[in-house]
């Protein structure tokens, strides 16, 4: 048999810990032939509740669980990792100012990024879950100087996802048919869901839905769906947000379907116009280890417009960021 994978999960006891942990246990993340060992990494208050997720988990009895470690030290939580998935986040409260929020967030991700640093597999994959999680994952990666840059990843699958149902519902096709979906940016309301690249059955979905409904129904939909589902169910998504981030790190381990990709936050090389360094979400392969961008897009004024919106966000978050001291 092959020896376990160690995945972390931080905020593990939250909504989306729970509606991960369990496909992590069955093989999900990483397949069904990989047993997994899952630390479960929370703050003191949420350790009781994680415990209770664990017997839960025991209680599954999923034969690829090969042990759950339950702490709130970092330095334990990531030691071994070879996948970590941030998903505990200071949430943005009524009133707080961005600076406050982004300190908050710099306060959890440097020392989780030392701890990486110091403790994890040399072959460590990291997914930022946790918002702002592009933001989060560029300060993760700037306190963890031993890991290559990219490593540090940051979760833009649910964007992509929710772009393909979105298509998939207007056209009436199955979602299985729509290939190169891609939302370029941040995940934050700037995002741009693009579909010039994205294929139906093989023709291209560009002529199969008009301007005005990509710009005042789908972009607008795609980027403000996390509100209405908040709205419609009295709860934020959770189920959809693991299940992207399941998808993200089976992608990223086990490569992408030929003749497709899907959208990563990854660190841009340049790429697009996209400042270097910055952690942007991209049109990505994979053949199971790093995550490739994929090339000689051409670009129309409108994705020139909507990638330039979100270099300026991101940027900005980078300087506040920078001028707090946490890069
Ligand atoms: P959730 O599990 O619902 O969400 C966790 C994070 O994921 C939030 O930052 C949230 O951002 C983000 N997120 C990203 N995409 C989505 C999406 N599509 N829908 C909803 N959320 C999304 O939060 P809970 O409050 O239930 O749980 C958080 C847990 O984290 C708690 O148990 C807490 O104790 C723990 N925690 C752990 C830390 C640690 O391990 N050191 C540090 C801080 C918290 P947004 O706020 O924008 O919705």
């Amino acid at each position: 048999t092959k020896t376990p994978v160690t995945v972390t999960v931080t905020g593990a006891a939250g909504q989306i810990g729970y509606a991960l942990l369990f496909r992590i246990a069955s093989g999900q993340l990483l397949g069904p032939d990989t047993p997994v060992k899952i630390n479960m990494l929370e703050i003191p208050p949420a350790l009781k509740a994680a415990e209770g997720t664990a017997m839960e988990l025991n209680d599954c009895a999923f034969p690829l669980l090969d042990s759950i470690n339950i702490t709130d030290d970092a330095n334990k939580g990531f030691d071994g990792a070879n996948v970590a998935l941030l998903v505990g986040a200071r949430p943005r409260t009524k009133g707080m100012e961005r600076a406050d929020l982004l300190k908050a967030n710099g306060g959890i991700f440097g020392p989780q990024g030392k701890a990486i640093n110091d403790h994890a597999a040399d072959d460590i994959r990291v997914l930022v879950v946790g918002n702002p999680a592009n933001t989060n994952a560029l300060i993760a990666s700037a306190a963890a100087p031993d890991v290559p840059a990219s490593r540090f990843t940051a979760m833009m699958r649910l964007d992509h996802n929710r772009a393909i149902s979105q298509l998939a519902e207007k056209l009436n096709v199955p979602v299985a048919d729509i290939k190169k979906m891609l939302v370029w940016g941040n995940h934050s309301a700037d995002q741009y869901p693009d579909v010039s690249y994205a294929t139906v059955a093989g023709k291209p979905a560009a002529d199969m839905v008009d301007s005005a409904w990509l710009e005042e129904y789908f972009v607008p939909t795609v980027a403000k769906r996390g509100a209405a589902i908040i709205e419609a169910r009295g709860a934020s998504s959770a189920a959809s947000a693991a299940n992207a981030a399941i998808d993200h790190v089976y992608n990223w381990v086990n490569g992408t379907p030929e003749n497709d990709w899907v959208t990563a936050g990854v660190a841009s090389d340049g790429s697009y116009g996209v400042p270097e360094g910055l952690i942007y979400g991209f049109p990505c392969t994979s053949k199971g280890a790093e995550w490739e961008i994929v090339q000689g897009l051409e670009l129309s004024e409108a994705t020139k417009a909507g990638i330039q919106k979100n270099i300026e966000a991101l940027e900005s978050e980078r300087d506040a960021v920078r001028e707090l001291g946490l890069l």
